[in-house]
């Protein structure tokens, strides 16, 4: 029986970032999936990032996964959306070119070391001792590994709907993981059915371009990787067109026969991405909704209407096209269509991403409920270095809190809060969000990834020197100060008490920019342009960062107050019935964990903290 220290089974967003991160830090990795072919495919949208989104691609990226380095090499327009907001809320956004994208990823794949790819159907799991040891192929080959690693987004017990038709499938022309889907429910894990769809796509030579309106990228592209100088890909333009009256009332006339409202699909949908069924349904008093026209490719005449999104029948999608302002003539290369599919509760796993039941089974992506590439690659990765950890016998694991990313809301937010809808990264999600930005991220984690071993030589030393440059302005602008007058003489409108104030503080005055002070300390000289962004930034929000040292020390304070797994509940007397069954429930590995909990009460915070306390103490005794 072949051995590796993890399996990773699937190869999409979750499955290419976990192989790669427990390939970085030297574990022999096998990914295997149902085709080589397919490794890094787009199920749904040419698009990577997004508001929240973005801020992962960047998290990924400082910890030296590949997201954004195959992003930036596919990319075909750039936008950071929210540019006239805040920097936190800001989000980088690329439309890619779909096969770019997978032929960047598999590039980047096949050249990693360590690294096995290997195509096969995954049937069964090897467990022993509640302990999963490896895999059973669909020819029945078995497989063993120290670790494995379940991301097999859709494709559980996928069923795909198209108006009144559906059949079993993981994605549209492949076949879904039933045996597998099966073998979890028979493992006790909990397990549920959601629901996703995407748009029918287009053929762009059959679109009336001239009568819509274009939008354009960014000049210059700002890319997603701290490792890329410049997007070189050719840059196009997106098109936008819009729904109407006419639309809405051919979908309303065809409402009972689309899967989500006939009773077809039981599964829960994506609030925030809904069909168009859905809004026009949801949002009836809506007279219209936008559809963004974006080109799937730089050699494909494919086009993917985003923002419509259905399960209509074929005859009703063609004839709603029709009704579309440019898209009339448009032809229909593939129809929309909707899947359900089986996901595993995420309350069944530690922030680690392993399985609480079968220890050494970690899960990551889409199988956990969410929704996204995005989503799904930062939970892959960070099951990727636990699971490569864990077989090389290291017993404490990579966690990510709220204040170190998105990666750790998300994490956090997956296994004590379940969910009953996929789940999809949004900034209002982190309370933390002036300290969680994107333009940071490698501030934020490159050093912790550095610590762990998944960060390689070249992003070290990139890193390296812009802390550096980093430090020495910092420390430059501290070590100044300027009058008010002196100050005022260039620009920077400081009230006049006498009192002087230095660099970094005039830096955070609104008119306080780089070029200002270098009015009044020429030896700045030119900085590189994200060293300059980056301090400028921070200096912006220094007041609000201090304010929040506070509650950051706070939640630290408490996730340092370890819970043991086993703590008896049972025998804890103070607890309600009902906290005690929420907390046998989730078994919170902390106190700050446990607070998270909806209806774990103060008073029983309070009995944790003391027995957290007794316990300390009985240590160290
Ligand atoms: P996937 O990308 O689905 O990859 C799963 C991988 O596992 C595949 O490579 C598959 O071959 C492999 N696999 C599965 N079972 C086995 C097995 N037993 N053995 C071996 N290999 C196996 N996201 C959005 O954000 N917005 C949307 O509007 C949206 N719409 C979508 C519409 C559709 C129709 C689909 C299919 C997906 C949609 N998504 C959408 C979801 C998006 O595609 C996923 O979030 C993302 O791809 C999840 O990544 P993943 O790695 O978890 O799984």
């Amino acid at each position: 029986m072949p051995n590796f220290d993890v399996i990773v089974i699937g190869g999409g967003h979750a499955g290419c970032e976990a192989a790669a991160a427990s390939a970085r830090v030297g574990a022999r990795t096998l990914l295997l999936t149902h085709r080589l072919d397919t490794i890094g495919v787009m199920s749904c949208n040419p698009a990577i990032g997004g508001l929240g989104k973005g801020h992962l691609v960047r998290e990924i990226d400082a910890l030296d996964g590949v997201m954004g380095r195959v992003a930036d090499a596919a990319g075909i327009q750039f936008r950071m959306l929210n540019r006239r907001k805040g920097p936190a809320v800001q989000g980088p956004r690329a439309q890619a070119d779909r096969r770019r994208y997978r032929d960047a990823m598999q590039a980047e794949l096949s050249g990693t070391e360590n690294l096995t790819l290997r195509a096969g159907a995954v049937d069964d799991l090897l467990v022993v001792d509640g302990r999963a040891v490896g895999v059973v192929l669909a020819d029945g080959t078995e497989i063993s590994a120290g670790s494995v690693i379940l991301t097999t987004g859709t494709f559980l017990r996928g069923q795909i709907h198209l108006g009144e038709r559906s059949w079993a499938a993981g994605r549209v022309g492949e076949a879904p993981s039933i045996r597998l889907g099966e073998r979890l429910y028979a493992m006790g894990l909990a397990m549920g059915r959601l629901k996703t769809g995407t748009p029918p796509r287009l053929d762009g030579r059959t679109i009336a371009w001239s009568r819509l309106e274009g939008q354009a990228g960014d000049p210059p592209p700002v890319p997603f990787s701290y490792l890329t100088e410049t997007i070189e890909s050719p840059q196009v333009i997106c098109h936008i067109t819009w729904t109407n009256p006419a639309v809405h009332a051919l979908i309303h006339d065809n409402i009972h026969r689309a899967p989500m409202y006939s009773g077809q699909i039981e599964g829960i949908g994506p609030r925030y991405c809904p069909s168009i069924e859905d809004k026009v349904v949801r949002f009836a008093e809506r007279e219209r909704h936008q559809i963004f026209l974006e080109p799937e490719g730089l050699d494909d005449h494919t086009v993917y209407p985003n923002g419509i999104s259905t399960s209509l029948p074929e005859d009703v999608q063609h004839a709603l096209l029709r009704l579309i302002p440019g898209l009339e003539r448009a032809a229909v290369l593939q129809p929309g269509y909707a899947i359900e599919y089986d996901f595993v509760d995420p309350r069944e796993l530690r922030s680690s991403l392993e399985s609480r039941r079968v220890s050494g089974l970690y899960l990551a992506g889409q199988i956990n409920g969410t929704t996204g590439y995005e989503e799904a690659a930062g939970q892959g990765l960070l099951a990727g270095l636990n699971a490569a950890l864990a077989s090389s016998g290291q017993q404490e694991p990579v966690v990510l809190d709220r204040v170190d990313g998105y990666i750790g809301v998300m994490i956090d937010d997956l296994i004590t809060h379940g969910t009953q809808e996929p789940y999809r990264m949004f900034t209002s999600r982190a309370e933390y969000r002036l300290l969680l930005r994107a333009d940071n991220a490698d501030q934020r984690l490159t050093g912790l990834g550095e610590s762990i071993g998944c960060v390689g030589a070249v992003r070290s030393e990139r890193y390296r020197r812009k802390r550096k440059s980093l430090d020495e302005i910092r420390a430059f602008l501290s070590s100044v100060s300027a009058t008010p007058a002196q100050a005022r003489s260039v620009g920077i409108a400081v009230k006049d008490d006498g009192r002087r104030r230095d660099g970094m503080t005039l830096l955070g005055y609104r008119d306080g920019g780089f070029e200002a002070l270098r009015r009044l300390w020429p030896q700045l000289g030119a900085l590189p342009e994200d060293v300059a962004a980056q301090v400028a930034i921070d200096a912006h929000y220094a007041g609000y960062l201090e304010r929040q040292a506070a509650d950051v020390a706070a939640l630290r304070r408490d996730e340092a107050l370890k819970l043991p797994e086993s703590l008896d509940y049972d025998g804890m007397s103070g607890l309600s019935n009902e906290v005690r069954d929420k907390l046998k429930q989730h078994r919170p590995a902390s106190l700050g964990a446990a607070a998270r909990i909806p209806g774990v009460t103060p008073a029983a915070l309070t009995l944790l903290l003391a027995h957290v306390q007794r316990r300390g103490r009985r240590t160290a005794a």
